[in-house]
C-alpha cells in the first residue's frame, strides 16, 4: 500500500552524511545551547579518529556519527548523543577518561566509559575478555541506563556496516547480538531495535535465506497490499462515521520473527498466517475500545484471540489491544489498537522516557520493574565466581526458556528447557549421542533421561559398540536428538535385517541342498523383480524384517529338482544381538537351553518365541510363518525370565527373595502381584535377567530354599 508507513524509529542508512545532516535531527527537540556542546563533542572525535578508516575505507567519524543519530531518532538528551559520538575515543585514541572528564564534565565521560572495553591484555581467552566487559557494562548500566542505548546503538551501526568483515567475525558479532544484545533491547521494552538488531543479524549469519525470504516477504506483500487496502478503507470509514479520529496503518512481522517461526514450528513461509496485520493509532484510550467495538461490528472476530493489554499491561509496559478478525475471503487478520504514547512506548520502551521529556510531556510509566531485572542483573555478578560463569548466568536470565550446563572442560552448552542427558549428548555431537553409554552430572552417575539444569557439568562417557536405544525417544526434546535417533536406528536395523535375512535364507536353502552362490543369476534376477528389490541386500532386508518368509523364498529360487523337501530342519543360529530386527516374546520368555523356533509376525517382525509356548503351539506351528532356531554356542548376554512364586502371606517376603535374586546375580525387571487366584497366599511374578536356563535353575534351586517359598516354577505363556 502507497502509504504503507516505515516504523517510525526505523532508519535506512548504513552511516550518516556529515554533521549537518546529523544536526537537522538535533533542532527539532534540542536548545542552541545543547547542540553547541553536540558539535564540541563532534570535533573531539573527528581529531582523535582522524587519519582512522573503517574496515569499508569509509572514515572512522561517521560510525560514532550514527550510532549518535540513532540514538537522535529517539529523541535522547544531549549527553547521551555526546557521549555516542565519543564512545570509541578512549579506546581507539590518545585521548582517555581524565581529558573527556576535564573537556566534557563527569556525565559524558562515565557514560563513555561505561561503554569501552577493558584493555585486552589482561584476558588470555576472547571468552573471558568477552565476560569481563560485559560485567564491565552492565555495572555502568546500574548507574546510568543510557549506557546500554548507547552500547545498542553503537551495535546496531556496526551490524548495518558488517559486511567488510570477515566472515568468522560477522558471524560471532551477529551470533553474540542475538544472544545477549537483542534480549536486552527486547527486556528494556524497545521493541524497534530489538527486531532490527535480529534481522541485521540473521543477514550476517544466513544472508542467502535473508534473502530468499525477504523476496518471498516483497512478493506476498504484493498480493496483499489490495487486500489490506481494502480493510484498511473499511475500518477507516467506519471509524470516520462514528467520529473515531484514527490512523490505520499495515504492517507486517519482522524477518528475524518470520524465521524463527517458521523454523520452531517446522512451517514454510505460505503457512505463517500473521505475516500481515493492521495497527489502529487513536487519539485516546476511550477510541481505543471505540475503534475495537466498531471493528467487531464490520468483521467476525476470531474467539480467544481479543487481549487488553490497556487494562492489563504486560510486564514489560507494553500496552495495546490485540484481536484477530477474519477478513475478506476468510483470511485472518491481526489487529492492535493503541494510542499513540502507547505506540512511542511500545516500539522504544525504557527509551520513551527521554522521548517524552524532550516533549516536556509527563511520563506515561515508570520503569521500576526494569530497574529491578538490572538490579537483579547486579546480585547475578556478585554471586557468579568466574566470568564464564557470569555470562552463562546472564544468558539464562535473558532466555529463561534454555538451561546452560558445562562440558566437562568447562565450555557452555545451550540447550531448551526440560532437556535431557540424551539431548546434551546428540548437542555435542551425533557419534556422542549414537555410542552413548553412561553419563555422570557433576561426578554422580545418572541415567540418561535426568532432565538438565542450569550450572551442572556434564560428561558422557561413550563406547563404540553401542547403538542407541529406542527408548530414547519418549524423552529426548531437542530435534536434534530425535532426529539423529530415528535416523541411526533405521539404519542400524535395516543392517541388522540384511544379516539376520542373509541367515536364514542360508538355512532354508540348505533343505534344497543348494547354496545362495549356486543360484543361478537369471532365476536370481527374476526372483527380485518379483519382489521388488533392488539388490539380493534388498531381500535379505525383507527376510531379516519379516515381509518375506525365508522358507518361501527358498523354494522360489530353488531349481525343481531340489524341491523334494529333505527334512534336516537345521536352525538358524541366534545370539541374541540382532538387535532390532528380532524380539523375544514376552508370552513365554525364551533364554539359551530353551528350543526355540521363530514367528513371523506382522506389526513385530520376528519374534522368538519357546517351543513349549502355547500361544504359538495351538494352530501357527505347522504353518509357514515359523521355523526352527537355535541358540549360538557363545552368548555372553542375559535375558529375561519369567518366574512365578508362591509365598507366605508375611511381611518382608518381597524384600527377601529380592536379595536373594540379586545376590546370583540376576536383576529385577518388574514384578508384580498375581491376585486371580484366591489361594489365601500371594502369588508374585518376578521378571529377571538371567544367562540361561542352567543358571535359571540354580535360582529356582536357591529361592525354593527360602521358608517364605511354598511353590515356584517357570511361567508358562
Ligand atoms: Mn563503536
Amino acid at each position: 500500500m502507497d502509504n504503507r508507513k516505515r516504523d517510525i524509529f526505523e532508519s535506512s542508512g548504513r552511516y550518516t552524511r556529515d554533521f549537518s545532516h546529523f544536526k537537522k535531527k538535533l533542532v527539532k527537540y534540542l536548545n542552541a545551547y545543547q547542540i553547541k556542546k553536540i558539535e564540541k563533542a563532534y570535533s573531539l572525535a573527528n581529531e582523535a579518529h582522524s587519519g582512522q578508516l573503517r574496515k569499508d575505507g569509509e572514515k572512522y567519524i561517521l560510525h560514532p556519527l550514527s550510532a549518535a543519530s540513532i540514538l537522535a531518532d529517539f529523541q535522547m538528551d544531549h549527553e547521551t548523543l555526546m557521549a555516542a559520538i565519543l564512545h570509541d575515543v578512549i579506546e581507539d585514541s590518545q585521548f582517555d577518561k581524565s581529558h573527556l572528564m576535564k573537556t566534557f564534565g563527569p556525565k559524558v565521560s562515565e557514560l563513555v566509559d561505561g561503554v569501552s572495553k577493558l584493555d585486552k591484555i589482561n584476558f588470555t581467552t576472547k571468552e573471558e575478555a568477552d565476560a569481563a566487559n560485559l560485567r564491565k557494562m552492565i555495572l555502568a548500566m546500574s548507574q546510568d541506563i543510557r549506557v546500554i542505548l548507547i552500547k545498542l546503538a553503537d551495535r546496531k551501526n556496526n551490524l548495518e556496516t558488517i559486511s567488510a568483515l570477515r566472515e568468522d567475525k560477522r558471524v560471532q558479532k551477529a551470533k553474540e547480538t542475538l544472544e545477549i544484545f537483542a534480549p536486552i533491547a527486547l527486556r528494556l521494552g524497545i521493541h524497534s531495535l530489538n527486531k532490527e538488531l535480529e534481522n541485521l543479524s540473521f543477514k550476517a549469519i544466513h544472508p542467502t535465506r535473508y534473502r530468499v525470504l525477504k523476496d518471498a516477504l516483497n512478493k506476498s506483500r504484493g498480493n496483499r497490499n489490495e487486500l489490506m487496502e481494502k480493510i484498511r478503507k473499511v475500518i477507516l470509514s467506519k471509524l470516520d462515521n462514528e467520529q473515531i479520529k484514527t490512523e490505520v496503518i499495515a504492517r507486517e512481522k519482522h524477518l528475524y520473527g518470520i524465521y524463527k517461526k517458521m523454523k520452531q514450528k517446522e512451517l514454510s513461509f505460505s503457512e505463517i498466517h500473521d505475516v500481515f496485520g493492521v495497527r489502529i493509532i487513536c487519539e485516546n484510550v476511550d477510541s481505543c475500545y471505540r475503534s475495537l467495538g466498531t471493528v467487531h461490528n464490520t468483521y467476525t472476530p476470531i474467539p480467544g484471540r481479543f487481549k487488553d493489554y490497556i487494562a492489563i499491561p504486560k510486564s514489560n509496559g507494553y500496552q495495546s489491544l490485540h484481536t484477530s478478525i477474519l477478513g475478506p475471503h476468510g483470511l485472518p487478520i491481526e489487529l492492535q489498537i493503541r494510542t499513540r504514547e502507547m505506540d512511542v512506548m511500545a516500539q522504544t520502551g525504557i527509551a520513551s522516557h527521554w522521548f517524552y521529556k524532550s516533549k516536556d510531556k509527563p511520563l506515561i510509566k515508570n520503569y521500576t520493574q526494569e530497574q529491578q531485572w538490572i538490579t537483579n542483573l547486579l546480585t547475578i555478578q556478585r554471586d557468579s565466581g568466574n566470568p564464564q560463569e557470569y555470562l552463562k548466568s546472564i544468558k539464562a536470565d535473558l532466555f529463561p526458556g534454555k538451561v546452560y550446563v558445562f562440558t566437562p572442560k568447562g565450555q557452555i552448552v545451550e540447550l531448551p528447557k526440560k532437556s535431557t542427558i540424551i539431548d546434551y549428548a546428540y548437542s555435542i555431537h551425533t557419534d556422542v549421542g549414537n555410542n552413548y553409554s553412561s553419563a555422570k552430572v557433576d561426578d554422580k552417575l545418572t541415567s540418561p533421561n535426568t532432565v538438565l539444569k542450569s550450572g551442572q557439568r556434564v560428561e558422557i562417557i561413550t563406547k563404540a559398540s553401542i547403538r542407541p536405544d529406542p527408548s530414547w525417544l519418549n524423552f529426548a526434546v531437542t530435534e536434534k536428538a530425535r532426529h539423529s535417533i530415528r535416523a541411526s536406528l533405521k539404519l542400524i536395523k535395516k543392517k541388522d535385517a540384511k544379516i539376520l535375512g542373509k541367515r536364514l535364507l542360508q538355512n532354508s536353502l540348505k533343505n534344497f541342498d543348494i547354496k545362495i552362490s549356486e543360484i543361478p543369476k537369471k532365476t536370481l534376477n527374476m526372483v527380485l523383480q518379483e519382489y521388488k528389490c533392488d539388490t539380493v541386500d534388498d531381500l535379505y532386508c525383507e527376510i531379516g524384517l519379516g515381509n518375506r518368509i525365508a522358507k518361501l523364498v527358498a523354494m522360489r529360487v530353488a531349481p525343481r529338482d531340489n524341491i523334494t523337501e529333505k527334512t534336516k530342519s537345521v536352525g538358524v543360529n541366534i545370539k541374541g544381538t540382532e538387535g532390532l530386527v528380532l524380539s523375544f516374546a514376552k508370552c513365554c520368555y525364551p533364554i539359551p537351553g530353551d528350543n526355540i523356533l521363530g514367528h513371523i509376525s506382522q506389526e513385530k517382525g520376528i519374534v522368538v518365541h519357546r517351543h513349549a509356548c502355547k500361544s504359538i503351539r495351538k494352530d501357527k506351528k505347522a504353518s509357514d510363518e515359523t521355523f526352527d532356531l537355535a541358540w549360538d554356542e557363545n552368548i555372553n548376554d542375559s535375558f529375561n525370565a519369567c518366574i512365578k512364586i508362591e509365598v507366605e502371606n508375611q511381611r518382608g517376603v518381597l524384600a527377601s527373595i529380592s536379595s536373594e535374586i540379586s545376590q546370583l546375580d540376576s536383576d529385577i525387571v518388574s514384578v508384580r502381584y498375581d491376585d486371580s487366584k484366591q489361594t489365601g497366599h500371594n502369588i508374585m511374578i518376578f521378571v529377571v535377567t538371567i544367562f540361561d536356563t542352567k543358571a535359571l535353575d540354580k535360582l529356582v534351586r536357591s529361592l525354593r530354599k527360602n521358608s517364605n517359598v511354598l511353590k515356584i516354577e517357570r511361567k508358562r505363556a
